[in-house]
This record gives C-alpha cells, sequence and structure tokens, in this order.
C-alpha cells in the first residue's frame, strides 16, 4: 500500500508541461488564476530535436494566451516566407507550386525553445518537475491524483504526492496516462517512419539553395516517400518521411543515418536530400515511428471533474502540421472558459459548464483536422471512405477550403458553414 508523504490542494491540476499543459498554465495566469503544472520529466525537458510549424491559427491562439506570445516565440525561430511544393515521379520532378507567405502568419520554432519560452513566462512555483502521474479517483467535489516524486534532495528514492483539485486536465500528449484510465485505448500506429534533425548551419552548407524562411516539401506522386527542408536562420531542418509495413527498420543494428540513407537509396531523384543526410552528424538524427489517436466524442471524465486537452485527446498525423498549433488552441479556448467558471469560484457546476462548452466547441473541430491529417497521410489505408470518392479537383478544392477554416480561428471553430468540405 502506498503512503502518501505530501499533500496539496489546488483549484487545476495540469498533469504534463508539454506544449498544451505550459501554454494552459500560462493562459490561466494571464487570466489570475493559479493553477499547478506536473511534469514527469524536468522543464524544460531535453531536446527531442524536433520542429513545430505554426501557421495563422496557432498564431491567433499564442496572442490569445498572452498578447505578444508569437512574436517572442517567433524570435526563437523563424517566419516562414515561401513554400514550395514539388512532386516527383519515376525520379523526376512533375510539377511546383509555390505559396507566398503573408508577413508574420507562419513560423518554424524548434520544440525546445517552444517549451522554454512559455515555461519562461510561467511562474516558477506552480510547475512541478519529476512528478509522474500514477492515478486519479473521485473526492467530493473534486479529484484526487496521486503522483509519484523525486524531491529535490534526494533523487533516488520515489515519494508520492496526493493532489486534490476541481479539475483535473490531461496534458500528458499522446501517451497520456490519464487518457489510459479514462478510455483505456492506445496510439494507432500509421506504419509511417520519420527522421528529422535541427541542425546549425548558419551558413547554409547543410541546405542550398533556399533562402530565409523558405520551406521546401518534396513528395513523390505514389506517397511512399516525402521530405521537408526548411532554412530557418541559423538552423536547417529536414524532415524524411516513409511507409514502413514489415518493421524493416527495427530489426537492425545499423544507426539511424545509416537506416535512412538505407531506405532512400531505394529511390532515385532524392540526391540532394541524400547530401544533407550525409552531412548531418548522427547524433542529431531523431528516428520515430509516427502514430496518432482516434477521435474521441467525449473527452471527460466524471461528470466534468477530468478533461483531456493536446495530443492525448486528439493527436494526428503529423504531416498536417496541426499538432502544437491544436494545443495551443486548446490551452487558449480552456483558460477563457475557466475564466468564466472563476467568477463562480470553480464551483462543481461552473467547472462542469466550462468542460462542456469547451468540449461542444473542440470535439468537432478536432474531429475534422484529424480526418483531413489522415487523408495527409501516405498511406491510402488511412483515408477515410468518404475521401477515396473524391476527384483530384474536390481534393484541391478541400485543401483550400481546409486552410481557410483553420486560419479563420477563432471564428467558426466547430465547422465553416460557407464551405462545402469543412462544415
Ligand atoms: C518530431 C516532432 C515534430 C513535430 N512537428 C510539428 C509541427 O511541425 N507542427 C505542429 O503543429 N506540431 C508538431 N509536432 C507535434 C507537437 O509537438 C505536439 O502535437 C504537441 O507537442 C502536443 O502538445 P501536448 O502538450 O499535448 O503533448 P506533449 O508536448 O507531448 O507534452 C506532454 C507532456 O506530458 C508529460 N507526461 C506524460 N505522461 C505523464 C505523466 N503520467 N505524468 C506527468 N507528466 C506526463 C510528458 O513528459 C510531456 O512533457 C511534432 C512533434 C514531434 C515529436
Amino acid at each position: 500500500m502506498e503512503r502518501a508523504e505530501e499533500c496539496m490542494n489546488v483549484d487545476i491540476c495540469i498533469v504534463g508541461g508539454g506544449l498544451a499543459g505550459l501554454a494552459l498554465a500560462l493562459g490561466l495566469q494571464e487570466r489570475g488564476i493559479k493553477a499547478h503544472v506536473f511534469e514527469r520529466y524536468s522543464v524544460p525537458r531535453p531536446d527531442p530535436g524536433a520542429v513545430t510549424y505554426i501557421g495563422e491559427n496557432g498564431i491567433k491562439a499564442l496572442e490569445g494566451i498572452r498578447p505578444g506570445l508569437s512574436t517572442v516565440m517567433a524570435e526563437e525561430g523563424i517566419y516562414a516566407t515561401r513554400k514550395k511544393s514539388i512532386s516527383v515521379r519515376d525520379g523526376k520532378e512533375v510539377s511546383t507550386k509555390i505559396i507566398e507567405f503573408a508577413e508574420k502568419t507562419a513560423m518554424s520554432v524548434p520544440w525546445k525553445s517552444a517549451q522554454q519560452t512559455l515555461a519562461k513566462f510561467v511562474d516558477v512555483d506552480v510547475v512541478h518537475s519529476s512528478h509522474r502521474l500514477l492515478y486519479y479517483m473521485p473526492h467530493q467535489d473534486g479529484i484526487e491524483a496521486h503522483f509519484e516524486y523525486v524531491s529535490d534532495k534526494d533523487d533516488t528514492e520515489k515519494h508520492i504526492k496526493v493532489v486534490k483539485a476541481r479539475l483535473l486536465v490531461g496534458a500528458d500528449g499522446i501517451w497520456s496516462t490519464v487518457r489510459k484510465l479514462m478510455v483505456g485505448d492506445a496510439p494507432r500506429c500509421l506504419n509511417l517512419v520519420e527522421w528529422t534533425a535541427v541542425v546549425k548551419d548558419p551558413n547554409d552548407r547543410v541546405v542550398k539553395g533556399l533562402g530565409m524562411g523558405e520551406i521546401c516539401v518534396r513528395f513523390q506522386e505514389d506517397g511512399k516517400i516525402n521530405c521537408i527542408l526548411v532554412n530557418a536562420g541559423d538552423y536547417t531542418i529536414w524532415i524524411l518521411r516513409m511507409a514502413e509495413r514489415k518493421s524493416q527498420l527495427s530489426d537492425t543494428n545499423l544507426s539511424s543515418k545509416a537506416r535512412a540513407l538505407m531506405q532512400l537509396n531505394k529511390y532515385k531523384g532524392w540526391e540532394e536530400l541524400r547530401e544533407t543526410i550525409i552531412q548531418t552528424p548522427e547524433e542529431l538524427i531523431l528516428e520515430r515511428k509516427l502514430m496518432d489517436r482516434l477521435p474521441l466524442n467525449c473527452w471527460s471524465d466524471l461528470d466534468g471533474r477530468v478533461l483531456l486537452i493536446g495530443d492525448a485527446a486528439h493527436a494526428q498525423f503529423i504531416g498536417s502540421g496541426q499538432g502544437a498549433r491544436t494545443a495551443y488552441e486548446d490551452s487558449h479556448q480552456l483558460s477563457i472558459f475557466l475564466e468564466e467558471a472563476s467568477h463562480s469560484f470553480f464551483s462543481k457546476e461552473s467547472i462542469k459548464t466550462a468542460v462542456r462548452s469547451f468540449e461542444e466547441l473542440r470535439v468537432p473541430r478536432l474531429k475534422k483536422m484529424h480526418g483531413y491529417a489522415c487523408h495527409l497521410a501516405l498511406l491510402p489505408e488511412l483515408k477515410p471512405d468518404w475521401v477515396r470518392k473524391l476527384s483530384n479537383e474536390e481534393v484541391l478544392k478541400w485543401a483550400i477550403e481546409f486552410r481557410n477554416w483553420i486560419n479563420a480561428y477563432p471564428n467558426f471553430q466547430q465547422g465553416d458553414p460557407n464551405s462545402t468540405y469543412c462544415k
């Protein structure tokens, strides 16, 4: 039987100090509400070597969380200037499309810098590092959450902390413990593998021919391979994604770099990317299998005392670039609803109303986004049935409508009534 060594009473307990958790704590802090964040690792955590690409909806959400936040975030990354999309068939480039971005409407920010920027603004006394949620249970009008933690003084012995809260927010990412306790499902493997690296490259040696802030997306028409290159000022970012059907990558003793090159060698027309990978130091290359979460109709538990946000609620195929943006949107919207609840001193009813309103607004939006992300995933079997029936022109119309709809944030969150595919 575990022994509770410490007890805490808080109004709002956020599990997870990633992008959604910290952004929510900050959004609430800006509204005069103190929420506590419990993160299993350190905050900021070790660099996952990833980059977040944020468009208009994400920028508006950041501004809603804290005015000026998007500008500070951009200083840690770079505003995107233009995006070039090149399709490849039989090793040859067959078409190129270029989108010029309006000033300050999209940015690339390393994941680590995004987390550090958020952490910088959140009061240090509300962020509890090295606290891993074990389980939660109802307690009076709220919940009781049990954490395993390591004290600062002796970092080997595990202790138990019981946190009593009016609302527990599960912002604990794709491998969410809160979701496991609430729903019991697991992430879905997308049979895609991704290699990515953020390389310090002030003289553009690793990536050539891309202007400052330019993004180049290159994809094979059959969907088996795609890559993204970003000139992010002092940094070059590259991402390579490929279908992986038979786990041919996991059972080898090769390094990530060698595996990436071995796979790439099977295709013609990717010499430039091959060169980029060769020039990247091995230790900077992150390899991972891509996962998502099947959409849920409900993100709450125990009559509105527990709520999921961010990847825990709606992790989606990363290719749509909405992961960090929707984490910020969630945090922004939930801050607004909880501010309302704070006027009733977080009564059980006021929290329930906030949670219900949040779900009504967000669940339909994220279901639509999930459908679009599945359509973008490389594997045809992930495409929803109705999408397979669309002609190329209809798919193009959907892509334009989708972009307009998400960028209209915070308007039309549940769906754009003037659209055909994003209603
Ligand atoms: C390589 C890579 C590239 C990406 N690129 C993009 C991109 O270009 N654009 C984009 O929009 N998004 C991108 N994303 C996705 C984006 O990073 C995520 O969608 C976003 O981080 C989700 O935020 P979150 O807070 O929900 O989850 P996370 O940021 O994963 O945070 C969850 C936190 O919860 C903590 N935690 C987990 N379990 C527990 C527990 N039991 N107790 C306490 N704490 C716990 C974890 O340690 C973690 O810190 C990318 C992600 C990766 C990995």
